[in-house]
């Protein structure tokens, strides 16, 4: 069997894929969304109890192969199938779609992590932002008591918010029209993204350029070494070359 470790696209793509090819699949989700798009194949939801218990679940179920297509910001999860991985000896691929890359026109902050995009708010020169890195870590905005958030999650965030904000729930994919009118109606001037890379919710960016407002992006966590591959093709290809996946 081969566990995919989820809640992105691209693991849904994935999934499909290899179901289709007659390969036995079992994806994994955080279970963190009330509703989540469930992937072909068997689905198991929840957290593993940390990398101990993820190589006892590898050992149990033996699984042949891991291909880790978390999302770039799922810092923990990566960190344990690694170790988990290292102890239970099953290889493990890393599938992360590219980041983002500045177009013409763009005008982008990079900071690195979600306290030093909003220290970097008054350089921006925002004060109406356009929020959208998650429910996660928006306590790093809760002090901000001048500027106005628009914030934009697929389930309602829990406190603590800042005091001067509207929660709009909602999940891609986004279109460029639809941006626009937020932009517009909500008189946004500046936008706080995370480096998510894909194209499901670029479209955000490309509405920021068009008005010309400033993108402050926070970068990539680092991640684990280990063979990685940028595109559901590519991570078909390992399974292929490893266990025989028709591709
Ligand atoms: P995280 O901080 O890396 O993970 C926290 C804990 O949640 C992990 O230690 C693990 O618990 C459990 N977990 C995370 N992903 C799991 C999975 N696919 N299957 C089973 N357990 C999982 O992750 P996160 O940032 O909260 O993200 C949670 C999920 O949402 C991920 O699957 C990710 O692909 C998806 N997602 C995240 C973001 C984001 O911005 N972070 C955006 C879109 C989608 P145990 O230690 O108990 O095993």
């Amino acid at each position: 069997m081969i566990l995919i470790l989820g809640g992105t696209s691209e693991a849904r793509q994935l999934a499909a894929a290899m179901v289709q090819r007659g390969a036995t699949v079992t994806s994994s989700l955080a279970g963190r969304v009330a509703s989540p798009r469930l992937p072909a194949g068997e689905v198991r939801i929840g957290g593993f109890g940390g990398p101990d218990a993820l190589a006892r679940w590898l050992a149990d179920h033996q699984v042949a192969a891991v291909i880790d297509a978390t999302h770039p910001f799922a810092e923990r999860i990566s960190a344990s199938a690694a170790i988990a991985c290292a102890i239970a000896s099953v290889p493990r691929l890393r599938l992360e779609r590219p980041g983002w890359q500045a177009r013409e026109g763009d005008r982008w902050l990079w900071v690195d992590d979600l306290d030093q995009a909003a220290a970097a708010i008054p350089a921006a020169s925002g004060e109406r932002v356009f929020l959208t890195t998650g429910r996660q870590g928006l306590a790093a905005f809760a002090q901000d008591g001048k500027s106005w958030f628009l914030i934009r999650c697929v389930d309602q965030p829990g406190p603590p918010l800042p005091a001067r904000s509207e929660v709009i729930l909602d999940r891609g994919p986004f279109i460029l029209a639809g941006e626009l009118q937020l932009i517009d109606d909500h008189r946004i001037d500046v936008l706080i993204t995370k480096d998510s890379g894909g194209s499901f919710t670029a479209a955000k960016l490309d509405a920021a350029r068009e008005r010309g407002l400033p993108v402050i992006v926070v970068r990539r966590p680092p991640r684990p070494g280990g063979p990685a591959v940028t595109s559901v093709q590519a991570a078909l290809e390992w399974a292929h070359a490893g266990y025989r996946l028709g591709v």
